[in-house]
């Protein structure tokens, strides 16, 4: 799933694209993915768009918001023209997808907009979504209203995470940070990373946490983070768009899917274990 670098690189891919242009039609092929009333989309103008944890708002002219979870296996591709895949803007999974003829049977909403401009809504998996709200009620939603702190901002601190650490005694400290009510758009990969940054093992008990140690996480959290961003995210199978651009995070992970490879550290093999159902990559020998 696309975490906070990889989301905050979709919307400002699509920023320049289309802020500014006008939804004159959606064709909506799987109509869970779209939730919410055509007629309050087409016809308004797209004004701007925000990233919030790891979805997108895209704001429109008639005071309606768009919100967009990509989850898992989403993909939003913007064609200049339909039929002409040559200028392709595209973010999210990295299938093929990316370079095919498009629509295709995974291409299950289509926003087209009067200057015959399209972006489409592709997902293999069918789990993303668009959602409808009134732009001034968006922040009321539950998926919204619940979310943790931006780790860039100042409410994310150190006495934050032992305050939420000291309501968590027992839950192991990967789990804690992947929380999207502790923090927003920290997921698999960049909670692995910032552990290893950190020192600190996924297995840890959040009570075993020292307020040293969160000094130094709640630092790595945002180190990590820049570095996706510096790297535009990351593309985890080889692709390249039509633009010839990819994340190149990948080739900067340090244990995140490194399992068996040599830590860059001290050299012991990085283990791969499952917490909560999660994969979690880390070296026994670095990280206590
Ligand atoms: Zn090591």
């Amino acid at each position: 799933m696309p975490e906070l670098p990889e989301v905050e690189i979709i919307k400002k891919g699509l920023d320049d694209k289309i802020v500014g242009k006008t939804v004159s039609d959606i064709e909506i092929k799987v109509p869970k993915m779209f939730q919410g009333k055509k007629d309050d989309v087409v016809g308004a103008k797209i004004t701007s768009i925000e990233r919030r944890a790891k979805m997108l708002i895209i704001n429109l002219s008639n005071k309606n918001s768009l919100l967009i979870h990509l989850k898992l296996t989403g993909q939003l591709v913007f064609d200049y023209k339909a039929g002409d895949k040559s200028k392709r803007v595209a973010g999210g999974h990295p299938s093929k997808d990316w370079v095919a003829d498009l629509p295709n049977q995974f291409t299950h909403v289509i926003f087209k907009f009067s200057d015959g401009s399209v972006l489409y809504f592709n997902d293999l998996r069918k789990f993303g979504y668009v959602k409808v709200y009134k732009t001034g009620e968006i922040d009321e939603q539950k998926v919204l209203r619940e979310l943790g702190p931006e780790p860039f901002s100042k409410e994310f601190s150190v006495d934050y995470l032992m305050r939420i650490f000291a309501k968590r005694p027992r839950v192991k400290i990967k789990q804690v940070l992947m929380d999207q009510t502790v923090i927003s758009g920290v997921g698999n990969i960049y909670s692995d990373e910032a552990l290893f940054c950190a020192r600190i093992s996924p297995l840890r008990l959040a009570k075993d946490v020292e307020k040293t140690e969160l000094i130094k996480l709640v630092s790595c959290v945002r180190e990590i983070l820049q570095k996706g961003l510096k790297y535009e995210g990351s593309s985890e199978n080889t692709f390249v768009n039509v633009e010839g651009k990819q994340g190149e995070m990948q080739k900067h992970f340090q244990v995140y899917q490194q399992t068996g490879k040599p830590c860059p550290e001290c050299g012991t093999k990085i283990e791969r274990i499952k917490i909560g159902g999660r994969s979690s990559h880390f070296c026994s020998t670095c990280q206590k």
